[in-house]
C-alpha cells in the first residue's frame, strides 16, 4: 500500500513569462517504509497544460545513496477524459541532485523493471496529490 506525504508547495517566477511555476516536493512510503520521492513542476498559464515530474526509486529508507538509486523523468496531462503518462530521456530533466541517482534516458527507462512502480505512483498522483488535480481543474 502506498501513501504519500505531501509537503507545502513552492513557488517561483516562470523566466519564459513571468507566470507562477508551481514545485511540489513529496515522499512516497510503501507499508510504511521510505519508497520514493517524486518532484512535480508547473506554470499556470502556460499553453500546454501539463507536468514535469520525476520519480526516484530505490533504497529510500537509508541515509545512504544506494547504487540501485533511479530516477524516471515524466510529463503528465489531462486529454479526453483521460490521464496520460510520458516518460521523457532523463537529460532534459531540470532535477539533477545527486540523492536522486542515475536519471534514465526514456528507453531504458521503459524497459526497467522498476517502470511499473514509477506508473503506480503516477496513478496514486492524479487521484490524491490536490495541488496538481487543483491545477488541471483550474481554467487557464
Ligand atoms: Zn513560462
Amino acid at each position: 500500500m502506498l501513501e504519500i506525504e505531501f509537503e507545502e508547495p513552492l513557488s517561483e517566477i516562470c523566466d519564459c513569462c513571468g507566470n507562477t511555476t508551481v514545485k511540489l516536493t513529496r515522499f512516497v512510503y510503501e507499508n510504511d517504509n521510505a519508497f520514493a520521492i517524486y518532484y512535480i513542476r508547473f506554470t499556470k498559464d502556460h499553453d500546454d497544460k501539463e507536468v514535469l515530474g520525476l520519480v526516484s526509486l530505490g533504497d529510500w529508507g537509508t541515509d545512504e545513496i544506494s547504487e540501485n538509486r533511479t530516477s524516471f523523468l515524466f510529463k503528465l496531462w489531462f486529454d479526453n477524459e483521460n490521464w496520460n503518462v510520458s516518460i521523457l530521456d532523463g537529460e532534459e530533466s531540470p532535477w539533477n541532485s545527486e540523492i536522486l541517482g542515475k536519471i534514465l534516458q526514456r528507453q531504458e527507462a521503459l524497459k526497467h523493471p522498476w517502470i511499473k512502480d514509477v506508473f503506480h505512483i503516477t496513478d496514486h498522483i492524479v487521484e490524491e496529490d490536490q495541488e496538481l488535480i487543483k491545477y488541471f481543474n483550474s481554467q487557464g
